[in-house]
C-alpha cells in the first residue's frame, strides 16, 4: 500500500539562508511549514561562508549593489527588510559581531552562530525540516495543490518556495532544481553562469605570475564601466582576492580586465622627480617603496626593473607608469563554480512578484535567494538578499 501524502500548509525546497528565514517568517503567521533538503545537514553555505565568519549583512544596501537584469526588482523587498532588521534579530540573540573594511559585517566567533539563531527560531514556531530528502518529482494537481515526490514519500501543499540556491559549490550539495522546476512551469530563466570567481589565466601569463603566488596588493580593477577598489591575490592558479571576485561577476569571456596597481599614486610624478634628485637609484629599488619587490619584475621585466632612473626617457617613464597604473590581462576563464561564491542569472525577475516573489503564472509557486537572476556583489550581499526575500515571501504563503 503507497504511503498516504504529508500535507503541510507551506513546503520550502532548501534548508539555508532564504528558505529557513521564510520557515520562521511563516512559522509566525502560524503556518504549518515543512522544509526539505538533500543535504544531510541544513545551511552547510551559511557554515563556509566568510572564511567561517559569515558576512551577514553589510551596512550600505541598495540596489547599485546587485546585478540583475531588471536592477529595480530587488529594491522592494530590500526595503522591507533591511540590513538593520537582521541586525536586530542578530542582536537580540546577543551573537557578537564586528564592521570590517567597506560595510561588512561579520560573526566575531563562527558563522555557526547565524545558523543556530535560524534553527532556534524555527524550532520556536514548529518548523519541521527534513534532512537527505531527494526530491523527485513536481506535479500541480487540477484542484491548484502542489504534490511533491521526494524519497521519504509525497507531500502536499498550496503553496511551494523554491529556495534551492545556484549552482556554486557542487560539493556542498548545489543543484540545479529550482531552474528545472521553473522550466516545468514554463517561467523564464536567464543562462547562469559563475561569479565572484577567481581567474585563471592564459598559459604564458600564468608561468610569468606563478612566483607571485601569496602577494596581495591593494589595486582598482576596473572592466566596462565598472571598477573596484581592494586587494587582488596572486595564487598559482590565476589571480583572486575581493577586487578579482567583484569583477569576475561582470566580465564576459574573452574580455580583458585593466589593473591599477597604485591607484591614486602619481607614479609618473614620482619617477621623473627621483630621476633629478637620485639618477642612480635603480628603477625596481625605487618602486619597492610601494610595490612588493617580486611584483615589479614580473610585470616590468627584469631588464627594465634593474635599470637606473637616469636610463629613462620621460617618454619611457611615462610608459612605465602605464604598465604598472593600466595593466591589462586578458583571463583565461574562471575556476568556475567549484570555487564560485554565487551563480548569476536564473530565474527571471518578471516572472515574479517583486513583493512576494510568487510566479505571476503559476499561483502558489515562489521562488527566493539565489536561485532567483538577483546576484550581490561580495560583502554580505548575496545573503541579505536571502533573508529579503524570504522574509517577504514568508508574509504570504
Ligand atoms: C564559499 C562561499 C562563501 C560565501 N560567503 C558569503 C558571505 O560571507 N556573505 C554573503 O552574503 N554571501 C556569501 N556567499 C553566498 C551565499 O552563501 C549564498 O548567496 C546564499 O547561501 C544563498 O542562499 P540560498 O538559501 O538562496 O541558497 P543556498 O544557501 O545555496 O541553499 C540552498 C539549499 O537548497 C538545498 N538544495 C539544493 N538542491 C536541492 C535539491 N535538489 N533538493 C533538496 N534540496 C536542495 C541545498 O542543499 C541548500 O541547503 C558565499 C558562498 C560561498 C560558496
Amino acid at each position: 500500500m503507497t504511503p498516504k501524502p504529508v500535507n503541510a500548509d507551506v513546503l520550502i525546497i532548501g534548508a539555508s539562508a532564504a528558505g529557513l528565514m521564510c520557515a520562521i517568517e511563516a512559522g509566525k503567521r502560524g503556518r504549518q511549514v515543512m522544509v526539505l533538503d538533500h543535504a544531510n545537514k541544513p545551511g552547510k553555505k551559511i557554515l563556509m561562508s566568510g572564511g567561517g565568519r559569515c558576512n551577514f549583512t553589510n551596512t550600505d544596501i541598495s540596489a547599485d549593489n546587485y546585478i540583475s537584469h531588471n536592477p529595480h526588482f530587488c529594491k522592494s523587498a530590500l526595503s522591507r527588510f533591511t540590513q538593520w532588521d537582521f541586525i536586530a534579530m542578530v542582536n537580540e540573540y546577543r551573537t557578537p559581531w564586528h564592521e570590517r573594511d567597506l560595510g561588512k559585517l561579520f560573526c566575531d566567533n563562527s558563522a555557526r552562530d547565524i545558523l543556530d539563531m535560524l534553527l532556534a527560531e524555527c524550532k520556536k514556531v514548529d518548523v519541521v525540516i527534513r534532512l537527505d530528502c531527494e526530491v523527485e518529482n513536481i506535479e500541480k494537481t487540477a484542484s491548484g495543490v502542489f504534490e511533491t515526490g521526494t524519497s521519504q514519500g509525497t507531500f502536499q501543499t498550496a503553496s511551494l518556495v523554491i529556495a534551492s540556491g545556484g549552482l556554486s559549490i557542487p560539493k556542498m550539495c548545489a543543484s540545479p532544481l529550482g531552474y528545472k522546476v521553473a522550466e516545468q512551469f514554463g517561467l523564464r530563466v536567464w543562462p547562469t553562469s559563475a561569479g565572484l570567481v577567481p581567474f585563471t589565466l592564459q598559459p604564458q601569463e600564468k608561468e610569468r605570475l606563478a612566483e607571485l603566488s601569496g602577494i596581495a596588493v591593494a589595486c582598482t580593477v576596473s572592466t566596462g564601466h565598472i571598477q573596484f577598489n581592494e586587494n587582488i591575490l596572486f595564487t598559482h592558479r590565476g589571480l583572486s582576492g575581493p577586487a578579482i571576485l567583484q569583477i569576475s561577476s561582470y566580465w564576459k569571456p574573452g574580455e580583458a580586465i585593466t589593473i591599477d596597481l597604485l591607484p591614486d599614486l602619481d607614479l609618473e610624478g614620482l619617477l621623473k622627480t627621483r630621476r633629478a634628485t637620485q639618477p642612480n637609484i635603480k628603477l625596481k629599488t625605487l618602486l619597492a617603496e610601494v610595490l612588493p619587490k617580486r611584483l615589479i619584475p614580473a610585470v616590468l621585466g627584469q631588464e627594465t626593473a634593474d635599470k637606473p632612473l637616469q636610463a629613462l626617457s620621460h617618454a619611457r617613464i611615462r610608459k612605465i607608469a602605464r604598465q604598472l597604473q593600466h595593466w591589462i590581462l586578458k583571463p583565461n576563464g574562471t575556476e568556475g563554480y567549484r570555487t564560485a561564491e554565487v551563480t548569476l542569472g536564473g530565474i527571471d525577475c518578471n516572472e515574479l512578484s517583486s513583493k512576494t516573489m510568487e510566479s505571476e503564472k503559476v499561483a502558489g509557486l515562489y521562488f527566493i535567494g539565489e536561485v532567483v537572476d538577483v546576484t550581490g556583489w561580495l560583502g554580505g550581499y548575496n545573503f541579505q538578499w536571502a533573508w529579503s526575500s524570504g522574509w517577504c515571501a514568508g508574509q504570504v504563503v
